[in-house]
């Protein structure tokens, strides 16, 4: 099958005999570790059940995208359901998951496949990028899991075990893809990228690394370099506090537009700031500018 992804080139490479060991470690401990039973999206390869799963997946923690997978997946079952029913709508389940954008970007892609693509999540990623909100890793991510392409979809839980167990150096993203996409067993994207999830997410964290229950414990550059070598995995940037941030008031906003419309003299109040209408109506004013809310004859403002 044709992803549209340029072959990967000259790059890292792993004796035949590492990659054989790690593919064989990881693919005999992952039915046993698999949390595909508390991640819903897991049990469907519909493509656009991955495409909503991983938009979702972006910005907001598979614990949270669990409990409010199906729900979504039950109002908008194709693209077709979701670009009809409106912007709005899709806004509107989406409150409580933060990154308002996705909500929109989401019935944009939904309008664009029905119109562009005859109702199919496109199968290229020239086509997946092209997409609103869908960047290289959704793209792959969508390929391995919808499309069974032989591609990475390399997150941070990724980056983490392939840089300590296989090269112990950091890495820079194109080595780091060029590796992933290298060590996937053939024909077995989907399995094999979630295994990798869970290895990253369950066993090698970040603060607590469980190595003695690890599959690639015998094999870890990092292990096997001491344990005073350095940890090779950079360490995400800190995130901003959401208490109080411009992101919490825009969900509140949002949340209450979806509930009914907002007068100016509200919104405030309604941010959580009731003492600065001049930093509400700023955001207030950059949601209506992205295209999630509109403001009517009377001024209030209403989901758009
Ligand atoms: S042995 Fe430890 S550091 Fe190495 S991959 Fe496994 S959990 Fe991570």
């Amino acid at each position: 099958m044709t992803s549209g992804i340029e072959p990967a080139g000259a790059g890292l490479t792993l004796s035949p005999g590492r990659r054989s060991a790690i593919r064989r470690r990881i693919t005999t401990w992952a039915p046993r570790a698999r949390r595909g039973h508390s991640l819903p999206w897991r049990s469907s390869n519909d493509p656009w059940h991955v495409f909503v799963s991983e938009i979702m997946l972006q910005q907001t923690g598979a614990a949270r995208v669990a409990q409010r997978f199906d729900d979504m997946i039950a109002q908008f079952p194709t693209p077709g359901a979701c670009a009809a029913a409106g912007q709005a709508a899709v806004v509107r389940a989406w409150v409580g998951l933060g990154y308002v954008r996705r909500a929109v970007a989401l019935h944009n892609s939904a309008e664009i496949i029905v119109t562009r693509h005859a109702g199919a999540v496109p199968r290229s990623f020239d086509a997946l990028v092209a997409l609103p909100g869908v960047g290289p890793y959704t793209a792959r991510a969508v390929l391995a899991f919808a499309h069974g392409v032989d591609v990475a979809a390399v997150d941070i839980n990724v980056v983490r075990v392939l840089t300590r167990a296989v090269t112990g150096r950091t890495l820079v993203p194109n080595e780091l893809q060029i590796l992933a996409d290298g060590l996937i067993p053939p024909g077995q994207a989907g399995p094999w990228n979630q295994a990798l999830f869970d290895l990253g997410a369950t066993v090698c964290t970040a603060s607590a690394p469980d190595c003695p229950h690890c599959p690639l414990a015998t094999l870890c550059a990092w292990r096997r370099a001491g344990s005073d070598a350095p940890d090779p995995h950079r360490k995400p940037a800190v995130q901003k506090r959401f208490e109080g941030s411009d992101r919490q008031g825009r969900g509140r906003l949002v949340a209450a537009a979806a509930r009914g419309a907002i007068v100016s003299g509200r919104l405030a109040s309604v941010m959580g700031w009731p003492d600065d209408a001049r930093r509400a109506r700023r955001v207030a004013a950059d949601l209506v500018a992205e295209g999630v809310l509109c403001r009517d004859a009377v001024g209030a403002y209403h989901l758009a």
